[in-house]
Parts: structure tokens; C-alpha cells; sequence
């Protein structure tokens, strides 16, 4: 950026000093740390898959006390890179500590890989002990590849061709897809530089973004199809020889979710794309159109207002307060210990996220506060992770409080959702105001709950085809892209011709087959929780600080189970629904031009 634009957020930065003094305390704790996990491999080493629980359990002690230091590390020579990604310490600071991560994790592999390798009888008897409950999750888990494990040379040998057999696929997408210039008003332009064009109020823009898109893609599709038939082929030949049943069975046992309950999952998404087409009919009466096209479905609707960074910080803590103290102290506790990085400036990464930092440390938040109603709710979001970071850290270990990739975002999704709830109230005087509002959080649902099952479908197509002996070519892809993706958009929007090539440029297809569901089960799951909370009241809070406080130490449906989401039913997404619908009425009763 050329010039830092001036906003309410300028002068709040994280105080970073409780982690380490400065980047020379941080590079000082490099050799001890190598030096630990080498006296740590020394003495344990080989004698893993037999030691007994009292033993064992001092390894984890251990274990986790090189964890935390390592991550604490790891998080501040990333939190100074963030803010400041040209600086020359910085980046000095950061390459020392990823090469001794890579020397640390390298010393420290052997302790997974002979646990997995342990006798299942053993392996019985040290689960059951008491000694090592605290870490029994994290044990448990650790072997749940084992049956697709083969031998440590067959391992190693995979491990080499892999920089030839899916590194290079990989780098070769990354570049047909980064080089793509798109020709668009008189520029040559990247992908997402147009597709940040389908959300401007002019719609001959937007709908002229995607054809523009559409049309550079064409010429590349022979070349990325090849590159996903050669992946897709590839990884079912290593499926078979992982004995794995389907193509998304090492995805499901990633995310430690049963195949059975993804599919009631993406069955009940399916079964709810009249919401898609109620909402898309609604929004043409709004845009005044007769149907809606591709290049409105993210048209803004309503309008927004301008907030300050101090009225932010303290709707979104009033907004937690209410819901529980508890969870106000986590915000006010970032707010009072300067862990929240806020202003836009030369240098720093765009975005935001919250950092866990480690177990033992409180959790960082970096945004880019532009005075946007949105960015509200993005602080709202990162407290609701940090929320989990810290109440998980009070009791979890190391090895275990972080949260499975199917739940990390629900506490920011969750905590989103409350915040909005507070946004619309306080617009009580302004429906146009709650009109943007409400459409945003319904296109939000739409775009992570529909579209990304939508890829799921595409993909299972895809690998249903290969394993059929048949090519990935780019109309095979098309067809495969058109049948899934019509179901949600129905007679509702008018899809362009060109929107056959809009799988081309998706990187979760090549990067993490069927990644995109995740997405889709968390964000029901804040859903179907915040119906909930809408029914039990505070008889919820308890029960959802205890789930906030599982961290890693059970399985995404151990988590949910304790707090009344069944996964395995089919009716378990159907409260989620129920709110979607809820914001879709609550919208319609909002006249247009109000
Ligand atoms: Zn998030």
C-alpha cells in the first residue's frame, strides 16, 4: 500500500514484551532449546513403545514443556514478522527460529512414530491408566493412522518421491494460477484483484468481473486439468495402498469425524437449498431485477455505517460480558494487556488472525481495523478464538489444547454471531443498516455452509471418475462442476457460460482433497449452537464454557455430544437451518427502499 489511510485504530499495537524482552532473548533461547530436545531424544529414544505409564507420563511432562517453549518462539518471531515483514531483524529473527523448529521437530519425531508403532495390548494398558489422563486424548489420536501406516521404509520411500509426484503439481498450479493476468478495465489484472470486483455496488462491474475471469481461465484449463488428473490418479493409487475405502476416508480421519456423520452432514446441507433459492429470489425484488446472475449473488445490500476502534472494542466486550463475564474478561484482558495489534500500516500483513502463542501464554490478535462495521465483527471472531485459547489453556496440556481443525472456528464463528445479534439491535433506528447486516451473515452462511459443499461434490465426482479408469479433462470437470453446483442456485440465478471454468483456479483441490468441509460442520455448529443458546438461555453458558475449555482433548464429536449436538443424526443440523431461516424472515420484512 502506497499510503497508510488515517483510522481511529492508529497507535494500538501489541506489547510483546511478556513473551520475550526482544528479538536478542528470543535468539538467545535457540541453543537451549535444541539442547533440551537433544537430552530429550537421548533418553527416551527406542524405549518409547514400552515405557510404563509412570514413566511415560514424565515423557509427556516433558514433551510438552519443550512444546510450549518452542511455540512460544515459533509465535513471537511471527507476531514481529507480521507487523513489520520487510524489517531486517524481523526476518533474521524469523529465518533463525524456522530452522531450528525444523532441527527441534526433527530431534523430536521419534516420540510419535514409536508411540504409533507400539502393541495394541500395551498401548490398551497405558490408555486406561490414570497417570496419563491428562494426555490420553492426545496418545489415542496419535494412532489413529496407524492401520494405513506401512512399514518405516516403505514410509521413507513414499516420503521421497513425493516432491516429484505432488510437490510439483502443486508449484505448477501456484504459478499457472498467480501469473494469470486478467485483461479488465484497460489493466492486466490477478484473480483476486477481479474477483474483489463481484462485490461493487455497479453491477455491469461485477457481472463483467466474472466474464473477464471466465474468459482468461478457458486457455489454461488443458494444462490445470492435467495437473489435477495427474493428482487425483496419484493419490488413489496411494489410497489403495494405505487400504483406504473412499477417497475422503484419510480427509475424515484427519478431522477425527466418522465418514458416516460427514454424510448426514452434506445430506442435510442438500437438503436445504430452498433457503438458497427463497434468499436469491428475495434479493432480486431488492436489486429490482427479474432474476438474479452470478455476479449478484454478492451485491451489496443496505448500507453501513462508520465505527470507531474504542466503540468496537467495547460493544463487542459488552456483547461477551452479557453472554458471560468470563468471556468479557478474555476481551478486556487483551484490551488491558495491549495483546490486540489493530492499526493498518506500511509493512504489515493484511488480515487478521488470533495466535495461541503456546499453553502457556495468553493468545495475540492482529487486525486490520479500517473504521468498517465489518471489522467489529472480526474482532468479535478473533476474541472467539482466543476465548477458546485461554480457557483451553488453563486446563489442557501442550500436547493437547488445540482444537480440531472441524471446531477451531466455531468459538469465532459463535462469538460472530452474538456480536451481530448486538450490531442489529444497536440499528434499531436504520434498516438499511440492518438490511447490510443481515445479508451479510446470510451470504456468509450461504458461502461457507453451500459452496464448500458443493466442492465436496465436485470432488467425489472427480475421484469417482478417475477411479473408473476415465481422464480428467476439462469438459468432463465442467460437467462435473455444472451438476453440483446447480442444485443450490436452481432457476434462482442465471449462471454465465464461462462458469463451466470456475473450478480451474480453486487451490483446496489441489492442495487438501476435500478440505472445504470443515468450514461446513464448524460453521453449522456455531449455527445449531446459537439456536440453541436462543432456547436455553444462560442454562447454556456453562455447559458451552466447558465445551470452550475441551481444547484438543476430544474428538469433535465427544465435544459437540457433551454439549446436545448429536452428529451422528440426521435431524442434528436442522436448528442451523432453522437460524439461517430465522435472519432470511427477518430480511424479508425489511422494506426495499425503507
Ligand atoms: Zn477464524
Amino acid at each position: 500500500m502506497s499510503q497508510t489511510p488515517t483510522t481511529t485504530s492508529a497507535g494500538i499495537h501489541w506489547d510483546l514484551a511478556p513473551l520475550f524482552a526482544d528479538a536478542d532473548a528470543a535468539r538467545t533461547a535457540v541453543p537451549a532449546l535444541i539442547e533440551s530436545s537433544r537430552v530429550f531424544r537421548e533418553r527416551y529414544r527406542g524405549r518409547v513403545a514400552t515405557l510404563a505409564a509412570p514413566e511415560l507420563a514424565e515423557a509427556l511432562d516433558e514433551l510438552a514443556a519443550l512444546d510450549n517453549s518452542l511455540s512460544r518462539l515459533a509465535s513471537y518471531a511471527g507476531l514481529r514478522l507480521t507487523v513489520n515483514v520487510n524489517g531486517e531483524s524481523e526476518r533474521d529473527l524469523n529465518a533463525a527460529v524456522e530452522m531450528a523448529l525444523v532441527e527441534a521437530q526433527n530431534l523430536l519425531r521419534f516420540f510419535e512414530l514409536e508411540w504409533i508403532g507400539a502393541d495394541e495390548e500395551h498401548v490398551q494398558g497405558i490408555l486406561a491408566d490414570e497417570l496419563v489422563a491428562k494426555n490420553r486424548h492426545y496418545l489415542a489420536s496419535a494412532r489413529r493412522f496407524a492401520p494405513h501406516t506401512r512399514t518405516e521404509a516403505e514410509e521413507e520411500m513414499l516420503g521421497e518421491r513425493d516432491a516429484a509426484a505432488a510437490g510439483a503439481w502443486h508449484t505448477l498450479f501456484d504459478q499457472v494460477t498467480s501469473n494469470l493476468r486478467v485483461p479488465f478495465d484497460g489493466e492486466d489484472r490477478t484473480i483476486d484483484e477481479v474477483l474483489a470486483r463481484v462485490r461493487v455496488p455497479e453491477r455491469e462491474t461485477r457481472l463483467a468481473a466474472y466474464e473477464a475471469l471466465f474468459t482468461a481461465l478457458e486457455p489454461q484449463t488443458p494444462v490445470l486439468a492435467h495437473v489435477y488428473d495427474s493428482l487425483v490418479a496419484d493419490r488413489l493409487v496411494l489410497d489403495r495402498v494405505r487400504g483406504y475405502s473412499h477417497p475422503r476416508e484419510s480427509r475424515d480421519l484427519g478431522n477425527e469425524l466418522p465418514s458416516e456423520a460427514v454424510d448426514v452432514m452434506l445430506a442435510a446441507v442438500e437438503r436445504h437449498h430452498h433457503l438458497a433459492h427463497r434468499w436469491f429470489r428475495h434479493k432480486a425484488r431488492l436489486l429490482g431485477l427479474d432474476k438474479l446472475s452470478l455476479g449478484d449473488q454478492y451485491a451489496p445490500l443496505g448500507s453501513t455505517r462508520p465505527v470507531s476502534y474504542d466503540d468496537a472494542t467495547s460493544l463487542v466486550e459488552r456483547a461477551l460480558d452479557d453472554f458471560s463475564p468470563r468471556i468479557g474478561e478474555v476481551a478486556r484482558g487483551l484490551y488491558r494487556d495491549n495483546r490486540i495489534d489493530a492499526e493498518p500500516r506500511q509493512g504489515k500483513r493484511g488480515g487478521a488472525f488470533c495466535a495461541s502463542i503456546a499453553q502457556d501464554a495468553l493468545p495475540y490478535i492482529m487486525l486490520n481495523f479500517t473504521d468498517q462495521m465489518d471489522d467489529v465483527r472480526t474482532i468479535a471472531h478473533e476474541i472467539g478464538h482466543a476465548m477458546q485459547f485461554q480457557l483451553a489453556g488453563e486446563i489442557q496440556t501442550a500436547l493437547s489444547h488445540h482444537p480440531p481443525l472441524a471446531l477451531a472456528e466455531v468459538p469465532s464463528t459463535f462469538a460472530e454471531m452474538i456480536v451481530t445479534d448486538r450490531l442489529l439491535a444497536a440499528a434499531a433506528d436504520d434498516a438499511q443498516v440492518r438490511l447490510g447486516l443481515l445479508a451479510s451473515s446470510v451470504e456468509t452462511a450461504f458461502a461457507t455452509v453451500f459452496r464448500q459443499t458443493h466442492m465436496v461434490r465436485y470432488e467425489q465426482g472427480a475421484y469417482g471418475l478417475r477411479a473408473e479408469g476415465k481422464a480428467l479433462m476439462p469438459d468432463r470437470l465442467a460437467e462435473i462442476w455444472i451438476e453440483t453446483n446447480r442444485p443450490y442456485y436452481g432457476d434462482a440465478v442465471e449462471l454465465p457460460e464461462g462458469y463451466r471454468f470456475a473450478w480451474a483456479y480453486i487451490p483446496h483441490f489441489i492442495h487438501t482433497r476435500f478440505y472445504t468441509y470443515a468450514y461446513v460442520f464448524a460453521h453449522l455448529a456455531s449455527l445449531a449452537l446459537s439456536a440453541k443458546y436462543r432456547e436455553d438461555g444462560d442454562a447454556f453458558v456453562g455447559p458451552y464454557l466447558d465445551f470452550l475449555s475441551i481444547g484438543g482433548a476430544a474428538s469433535p464429536q465427544e465435544q459437540l455430544a457433551g454439549i446436545g449436538l448429536d452428529i451422528t443424526r440426521d435431524d442434528c443440523w436442522d436448528a442451523g437451518f432453522a437460524e439461517i431461516e430465522r435472519l432470511i424472515e427477518i430480511a424479508e420484512a425489511i422494506e426495499p427502499d425503507a
